[in-house]
């Protein structure tokens, strides 16, 4: 429970939408969602024929342009530090040392990553596609005690919930969204209110950077691999993906293999070049290897460690995808770590205006304070494992439970209590699959979540930019929010 939520967000439109107009606009959502892919796989009546329409805020969600234009500025700073920190081994070495001990997952992509660094560097380039995701944090948040509703955006900055730095989905989804509400906001007869929809690019800004890294490979016959789940439930935010590169360049061919095709079918020639059914791979995108559920066993830790010894470019390369874990956002938010990647003074308050604290459990007085800390007010802390994917942080009262669990173990290390951010709350109709229609009103909070690409190597940075954006909006009450698990639903921002 948000206990402390207590600031509200101006709607888009006075709500409610009389009875008969709002199902008119949720049976024309939903279709048009469906129609245009804004869609998945259902995972309760699976099939890989068919889909379901991803739940979808009606109306966007009100942001000040000023947040907004926030958000696109952290990003290329965001990138270039990640960058930094993905090459900084030392730096690697001190976030994981503890982590590697206990959490076996961390350890295996941390085994594949000494071993490329002893065999040596095969491909010096690396492709990222970040996404940096940010809640909202009412500047006077503490004080009020009441909620109020007001027609004025009250003021908030962005707090950085964490950086994706492997498999950052909605490159697609985001802008669907935003599509969907433009329509439904035509149909509503607010054609004049659409400049306050910002253009959002993702879905190409991303394939525009796996293009590059293609082209930075220089053999024009050579493809893109994405690497995939056994099921992609979120199909369309990859299908997408392999039909935008196709109109971008059509000479340019994608495929997509799980790790244990790869295993079965991929090999290194004499240049150590990845070579699947005759074809060289110049560019491997992840979209899945982030979960250990996504390793059946040594076959696909095989097929992990082939594609980090290939000369193929990695999106991302193994130090990306360790630079992204948790333990390492923890020791960035420490006092004076920050100064050793970034010079740039400016940069470096704006990253630490966005932070909030995150403290370590190491059997150390900071890890004793922390302790201390999540047992006194476990409701002002998030704690989180060593994982990505959503669903795997506890919340309020069970934090006290875990906590004194694994007080005792070694176990702990590998965790991160980080304090919790209150977005505000803001009223909308969320329309999901198999639900009544129409909706009630529901109150609701949201998840912004920037990307950018960032193609460089150890020495320089070759592209440093920002592409586009996604919302994610989820009732108030809701621990967390992924779409695909139900909870969440698509969402743009509507400036103001
Ligand atoms: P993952 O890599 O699994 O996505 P996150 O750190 O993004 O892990 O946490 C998952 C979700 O938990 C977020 O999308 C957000 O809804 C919620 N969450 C994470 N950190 C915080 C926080 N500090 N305050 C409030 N909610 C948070
Ligand atoms: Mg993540
Ligand atoms: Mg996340």
């Amino acid at each position: 429970m948000n206990s402390r939520s207590l600031t509200y967000l101006p709607t888009t439109v006075p709500l409610p939408i009389p009875e008969e107009e709002l199902l008119d606009l949720v049976n024309k959502g939903k279709d048009w969602a469906l129609m245009h892919g804004a869609a998945m796989r259902s995972k309760k009546n699976f099939s890989a024929d068919s889909l379901n329409f991803a739940p979808f805020s009606l109306l966007p969600s009100t942001m000040t342009r000023k947040n907004f234009q926030h958000a696109v500025e952290l990003q290329t700073i965001f990138q270039e530090l990640m960058h930094k920190v993905a090459y900084d081994k030392e730096f690697l070495t001190r976030c994981l040392k503890n982590t590697v001990l206990v959490d076996e997952f961390t350890a295996k992509l941390w085994q594949i990553y000494e071993t490329v660094q002893k065999e040596g560097e095969t491909q010096p380039i690396s492709l990222g596609l970040v996404r940096c995701d940010y809640m909202l944090q009412s500047c006077n948040a503490e004080e009020k005690e009441t909620p109020t509703e007001t027609n004025e955006n009250p003021p908030c900055n962005w707090k950085l919930v964490e950086v994706n730095t492997i498999a950052a989905g909605f490159g697609w989804l985001g802008p669907a969204s935003r599509l969907i509400q433009r329509y439904i906001m035509e149909e509503m007869n607010l054609h004049d209110r659409l400049q306050n929809l910002p253009d959002n690019n993702a879905l190409s800004g991303l394939c525009e950077g796996m293009l590059e890294a293609w082209r930075l490979y220089a053999n024009p016959k050579a493809f893109i691999l994405i690497v995939v789940e056994d099921v992609s439930y979120n199909i369309c935010d990859q299908r997408f993906h392999q039909f935008r590169i196709r109109e971008l360049n059509p000479n340019a061919n994608v495929m997509r293999k799980n790790l244990t095709q790869i295993y079965n079918e991929a090999t290194l020639n004499e240049n150590k070049e990845l070579v699947i059914n005759n074809q060289i791979v110049s560019v491997v995108y992840f979209r899945s290897g982030y979960e250990p559920c996504q390793y059946h066993g040594d076959n696909e830790w095989e097929a992990r460690l082939l594609i980090e010894r290939s000369r193929a470019i990695k999106c991302p390369n193994i130090q990306y995808h360790l630079a992204g874990c948790k333990k390492v956002q923890q020791e960035l938010a420490k006092p004076g770590v920050l100064e050793s990647f970034i010079t740039d003074k400016d940069s470096i308050k704006a990253i630490k205006d966005v932070y909030v604290g995150i403290h370590g459990l190491e059997f150390d007085e900071c890890g004793e304070h922390a302790i201390n800390l999540a047992l006194t007010n476990p409701e002002k802390y998030v704690l989180k494992p060593q994982r990505e994917g959503g669903g795997n942080n506890i919340y309020g009262i069970e934090i006290k439970e875990y906590i004194n669990k694994m007080k005792d173990s070694q176990e702990r290390t590998a965790w991160i209590l980080m304090e919790r951010i209150f977005p505000p709350i803001t009223k909308g109709y969320i329309v999901r699959p198999g639900e009544p229609v129409p909706p009630t009103i529901s109150e609701v909070v949201s998840e912004f979540g920037m990307y950018g690409v960032i193609i460089g190597d150890s020495k320089k940075i070759i592209s440093n930019r920002q592409v586009g954006h996604m919302l994610r909006t989820k009732t108030a009450t809701a621990n967390e929010g992924g779409v695909a698990s139900g909870l969440g639903a698509l969402d743009s921002p509507y400036l103001i």
